[in-house]
């Protein structure tokens, strides 16, 4: 059974970078531009891992994730964070986001990432 992943990123160009590269690797790839999005879809669909930017307008990144695992604490989560964001990670891991992943990331090291963490998943 594929893979699903859900990413949201209010930046075009990121989104389909990711996107592209795992659908590559054969994953469902779900996407959303803005932190409501997220969780409207995630009513609709649960995927094994959400990837979601800290900086969006409306509701960024940490807001969303706060939301969202109140709702699912299973569903493991990645944010992207930018350079310094120090506080947010504390919070966002408070949270019970799994990682935070500095903005910009080699591409590789967040794939690789996301796969030990979905590895990791305890169901
Ligand atoms: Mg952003």
């Amino acid at each position: 059974m594929p893979r699903s992943i859900l990413i949201v990123d209010d930046q075009k160009g990121v989104r389909r970078l990711l996107e592209e590269l795992f659908k590559r690797e054969g994953w469902d790839v779900y996407a959303a531009s803005d932190g409501m999005e997220a969780i409207a879809q995630l009513d609709q669909y649960l995927p094994d891992i959400l990837l979601i930017d800290m900086k969006m307008p409306n509701m960024n990144g940490l807001e969303a994730s706060q939301i969202i695992l109140k709702k699912h604490q299973n569903l493991p989560v990645i944010m992207m964070t930018a350079y310094g964001e120090m506080e947010v990670v504390k919070h966002a891991l408070d949270a019970g986001v799994r990682r935070c992943i500095t903005k910009p990331f080699d591409i590789i090291t967040l794939r690789d990432l996301v796969l030990q963490i979905v590895r990791e998943k305890v169901s």
